[in-house]
């Protein structure tokens, strides 16, 4: 196989099960997203200890504790923070890590909240030091240390903040500095979601945008949504557009098998990026192990992506598998590609030596 022609051939932009954000899905993200705890659904680990949390702080009368949420991205970690701020009836206020470039962006946005708000703030591990450094304060004392001019000019001010709740989202909790991540009394991490909470999140969305679908095709959907609810989001509206050619637009298992193989997902959610990705490894370093940067450069593909969208389903799934000296497809994963895995492919040849 040319090499080089299999890497441009490549192509991650725009990936249909890419659960990152994407501009497209704003306008039925914000529909969908469910308001209160009772609406979110799965989760249930994190939605039983923010529930106690969330009626302790508005039994007192008080601010809840800083709450850290950390997971893939498309898993509901913004929509987590709207939730805890329409439970506790305050304002929400969004913004990222790489959006705050000074300390002076941070003082602005803290100072102009209301005492109980809550100020999400996503990609938290993208912080910049200076600014991580007055958000320590503000965070533990509900305070801001400014320091004004230089050398005797030099005046400092402490200017106290209403109390507010920071959540902070991130996909990589590992790079979180530790005074920071000390700094969040609640920290939750969101799993990938079953099948059949995919379902119900599916069967929702249709019901709220007015699409007809059967439990079986809310399933097929679900199956092939990588544990991902933005991704299955997504995908079913894509679905509807072949249903209302195909089926008189009732999405069921047959409709949505079609839709589904016509967009090249197959029956686990994996698109030709995924199968590529494999097929490198195997092709290249005979499954593994390859480390990560050799892995991007091999595909054409940044090592952060690689890490926080591709690899976290893979794994979830038994097909990749992370060692100390890199990344090793696994004998499922040549399986699921129509290979025989390399131990199997040498007992079979041992075997027909004997035979
Ligand atoms: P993240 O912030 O983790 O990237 P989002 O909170 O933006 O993910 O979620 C993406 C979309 O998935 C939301 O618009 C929402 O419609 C849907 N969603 C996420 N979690 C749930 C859930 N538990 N129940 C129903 N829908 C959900």
């Amino acid at each position: 196989m040319d090499y080089e022609s299999n890497v441009s051939e490549m192509d991650f932009e725009n990936r249909m099960v890419d659960p990152a954000y994407n501009p497209e899905d704003a306008a039925v993200e914000n529909p969908l997203r469910p308001r209160t705890l009772s609406e979110y659904i799965g989760q249930d680990k994190a939605k039983e200890n923010l529930s106690v949390f969330i009626e302790a702080a508005r039994q007192r009368g008080e601010a809840l504790d800083h709450v850290l949420l950390y997971g893939p991205p498309g898993l509901g970690k913004t929509t987590l923070a709207g939730i805890i701020a329409n439970e506790l009836g305050v304002n929400l206020r969004i913004t990222s890590g790489p959006a705050i470039e000074k300390p002076g962006d941070l003082a602005a946005l803290l100072t102009n909240l209301n005492p109980g708000d809550v100020l999400f703030i996503d990609e938290v591990h993208r912080l910049s030091r200076s600014v991580e450094e007055i958000l320590y304060p503000a965070m533990e004392d509900f305070a801001l240390d400014i320091i004004t001019g230089k050398g005797q000019m030099a005046a400092s001010y402490h200017l106290p903040l209403p109390k507010f709740t920071l959540v902070g989202a991130t996909t990589r909790a590992g790079q979180l500095t530790a005074p920071l991540r000390d700094r969040f009394g609640v920290v939750l991490r969101l799993e990938m979601y079953s099948p059949k909470e995919l379902s119900q999140i599916v069967t929702r969305s249709a019901r709220i945008l007015g699409i007809e679908i059967a439990a079986d095709g809310a399933l097929e959907v679900a199956r092939r949504s990588r544990g991902t609810p933005r991704i299955a989001n997504r995908l079913l509206k894509r679905v509807r557009d072949f249903a209302q050619v195909i089926s008189n637009g009732v999405i069921d298992q047959h409709s949505a098998s079609i839709a589904l193989d016509r967009l090249e997902i197959d029956e686990l959610g994996l698109d030709s990026g995924d199968r590529r990705m494999m097929q490198a490894m195997i092709d290249y370093y005979n499954g593994g192990p390859v480390g990560l940067d050799t892995l991007a450069a091999a595909i054409g593909e940044e090592s952060v992506t690689i890490e926080d969208v591709i690899e976290p389903y893979l794994m979830q799934i038994g097909f990749l598998n992370r060692t100390p000296r890199g990344r090793c497809v696994t004998p499922a994963a040549y399986r699921h590609l129509g290979l025989t895995p390399p131990g199997e492919a040498a007992a079979m040849m041992q075997q027909s030596l004997f035979e």
